[in-house]
């Protein structure tokens, strides 16, 4: 029996994709072949490789002044690269710090450059987000930076702001994938593969092209983004395993309604946790209403001692990664896009049931 993985990343797989891949682990497609045997140029490699990228585009709707590509290195690699090609002598960086992941990426960046922290969600203790009406970039400023979804605090965004002609940059590790989302309106949009994508590894980069002009050309190579973008991420060794796995699972989410149907399952899903929360004493949500992910529920039980015993008395019942992270504690429970429905209804009811014995 399968556990019920409730792990924040890296995270549950489509039970199909993980079938495929076992079957196809020593022989691709009759080839003779394991596709992590094969050459990354040409040949079955880059012929699933272009697969993969189309079926992203597809699914995604991106327009063709886009590039899509994978690097190495996961998301904490992009929080260097993108102020070293775009945070230019005399331009000002505007970054939301909204919990830990968007806080890495501007301490990273203040390393390199100047920076504007335009909203700081400390004193809420990360469980708030600004309106995004009142969101206007710095003068000279080289980007707006922002996380989509902060998978340890479980706060989301759930509309963009306008940035006019300055581009707007977007770490979607956490939630690509589970909603439509309009990339004309960024410049970027990045995120490791290993929560609602496939296993660890990749790094999926969405870049408008005209971005690359405005870039710092004076890098090594593999912080210089034409040169991936050139060679659609082909300039070094790309890891072809997670590719391979991500490929599998777009054509998965494709086959369960695309997007919208992610978008759908996630509502369904997370609004049965919720639900619960609400309508109880027991469990308590820290998270501004209008912004709790539909990805990572993080919540709260009246104390410490019941949370261990929760989280004891989950994995007994075969539910796995219910503790919260580290840095801020409590429970969380991540219900990325293969986490099937009904261990989100083994999760309720094991929720009600523990409420009733501890309540
Ligand atoms: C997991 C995560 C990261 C870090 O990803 P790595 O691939 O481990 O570098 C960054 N941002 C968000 C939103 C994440 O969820």
């Amino acid at each position: 029996m399968r556990k019920k993985n409730f792990f924040a990343g890296p995270s549950v797989m489509p039970e199909e994709v993980l079938e495929i891949l076992s079957k196809e682990i020593k022989d691709y497609q009759g080839e003779g072949l394991s596709m992590i045997e094969a050459s990354h140029r040409g040949g079955m490699f880059e012929a699933m490789y272009d697969e993969c990228l189309a079926l992203f585009r597809e699914l995604l709707g991106i327009p063709d002044n886009y590039d899509v590509y994978f690097l190495g290195g996961g998301a904490t690699l992009q929080f260097t690269m993108i102020p070293m090609n775009f945070l230019l002598p005399g331009k000002v960086a505007d970054y939301a710090k909204t919990g830990t992941w968007s806080n890495k990426a501007t301490n990273d960046a203040e390393k390199l450059g100047s920076v504007n922290v335009f909203f700081d969600g400390k004193e809420s203790n990360y469980t708030t987000l600004p309106d995004v009406e009142s969101i206007k970039p710095s003068e000279n400023s080289a980007y707006v930076y922002i996380c989509a979804n902060e998978t340890i605090g479980g706060i989301e965004w759930k509309a963009f702001p306008d940035t006019k002609d300055v581009p707007l940059i977007a770490d979607m590790s956490s939630d690509i994938f589970s909603r439509p989302v309009d990339v004309s309106k960024f410049g970027m949009i990045y995120g490791g593969v290993q929560k609602n994508l496939g296993p660890a590894g990749a790094t999926f980069i969405i870049m408008r092209k005209d971005m690359l002009e405005r870039r710092n050309g004076n890098l090594t190579a593999y912080m210089d983004y034409a040169l991936h973008a050139k060679d659609k991420g082909l300039y070094n060794t790309p890891p072809v395993f997670s590719i391979w796995a991500v490929k599998l699972v777009l054509e998965w989410i494709k086959s369960n309604g695309g997007v919208q149907g992610m978008d759908e399952r996630a509502d369904k899903k997370s609004s049965l946790i919720y639900s619960v929360i609400d309508s109880s004493d027991f469990y308590r949500s820290p998270v501004d209403k209008r912004y709790r992910s539909r990805m990572n529920i993080v919540f709260r039980l009246p104390n410490e001692e019941l949370e261990k015993k929760f989280v004891s008395e989950s994995q007994k019942e075969g539910m796995l990664g219910l503790k919260g992270h580290r840095s801020v504690g409590g429970l969380r429970a991540s219900l990325y896009n293969a986490l099937p429905y009904e261990d989100v209804v083994a999760l309720r009811d094991f929720m009600l049931e523990f409420e009733k014995k501890n309540g």
